[in-house]
């Protein structure tokens, strides 16, 4: 029977392809020793990146994703490459993408885990995270819907086969996020907060609002890396929650920090500093230009197509996705600086 047994795994082994569910959704590529980044694949429902550090005794994670099915993803790959338990997961922010999967982590390892974030962080998690589960949920069959409709007029073969996986994706994640259980941090800060172990220090620090009002940094001093999480990243900035004129001013304090390494939320592993700098210019010329056009008289709609081409001009061969979201960003400065929230 154990021949058979084995006999038929041999065939199978053969037969079926290896199970490449991890590596559709990461790439776990080593940044220094001890140290990877967890760059996301794009898939229908975004996931952040990840960042995992190899401590003396254990393991530390770097934001959970938009669903628990890819932090289980991720916590294999992490198996792959040490035997140690995943001790600290941080959450760099309170958005789905980057705290949805946190229940995942729990009760895996016998020793538990703390999840860290600022305090800030925390209560938005509870206070906005969690009702915006609930909107997700609300939403989602709309977008099925629309999934379906466009499947159901569809000739083209490629968009046919697009159209079919996002439509599973999108059922999937629905099934998720009806079942996902909201899980808070249990340890936070108010301003920083280090782990000092013989290999390697790790401060996880709020450097002011940015992104958001709780935004957390990852830095590791010794291996000159920086985790951005969502308030420094390799695409144009998210800006929906966002405190624009503080954001410059934490990203100056953030380039204050020796840095070789900088892995965002999004986007691939970067080098040196370059990336603040653009971030801040382009933070600093999307409230100015706003501004001037705001101030020349204008609806929302007239002062976007506006500024669109002017911040083209400098920032359109700079980031990969700056037709597309560009507009939100305008409208959000418009909003700032007009003080019309609606
Ligand atoms: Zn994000």
């Amino acid at each position: 029977m154990k021949k058979l047994a084995s006999l038929l795994l041999v065939v199978l082994a053969a037969t079926v392809p290896p199970l490449r569910a991890a590596e559709d959704l990461f790439t776990l590529t080593p940044i220094v020793e001890g140290v990877y980044a967890a760059i996301s694949h794009p898939a229908y429902k975004t996931n952040c990146n990840a960042v995992v550090v190899l401590l003396d005794d254990g393991v530390l994670v770097v934001d959970t994703h938009s669903k628990p099915s890819a932090a289980r993803e991720l916590i294999a790959q992490i198996k792959k490459v040490t035997d140690k338990p995943v001790k600290y997961v941080v959450n760099t922010h309170f958005h789905w993408d980057h705290f949805q999967g946190n229940q995942s982590y729990v009760g895996v390892w016998p020793a538990g885990i703390e999840i860290i974030s600022s305090e800030t962080t925390r209560q938005n998690i509870e206070q906005l995270g969690a009702p915006r589960v609930k909107s997700q949920i609300l939403a989602m069959p709309k977008a099925i819907y629309q999934l379906k409709a466009d499947l159901a007029r569809a000739t083209d073969p490629r968009e046919k086969e697009t159209l079919t996986n996002n439509l599973g994706a999108a059922e999937s994640y629905l099934a998720e996020l009806k079942s996902m259980q909201v899980t808070v941090p249990t340890l936070t800060f108010d301003r920083s907060f280090a782990l000092h172990r013989p290999t390697r220090t790790v401060q996880i620090m709020w450097l002011g609002n940015a992104h958001t009002d709780g935004d957390v940094f990852v830095y590791l001093p010794k291996e000159k890396i920086l985790v951005g999480g969502d308030a420094l990243h390799g695409w144009l900035p998210f800006m929906s929650d966002s405190y624009p004129y503080d954001w410059i001013k934490t990203l100056a304090t953030v380039e204050k920090l020796d840095i070789d390494y900088l892995v965002g939320g999004h986007g691939g592993v970067m080098r040196g500093k370059g990336q603040i700098e653009l971030w801040r210019n382009y933070l600093g010329d999307l409230l100015a230009e706003t501004t001037k056009a705001y101030t020349d008289g204008g609806t929302m709609n007239e002062i976007v197509a506006k500024v669109v081409p002017i911040l083209g001009q400098k920032y359109q061969t700079k980031f990969p996705d700056f037709t597309a979201r560009v507009p939100a960003n305008i409208e959000k400065a418009y909003r700032v600086i007009s003080g019309d929230t609606k």
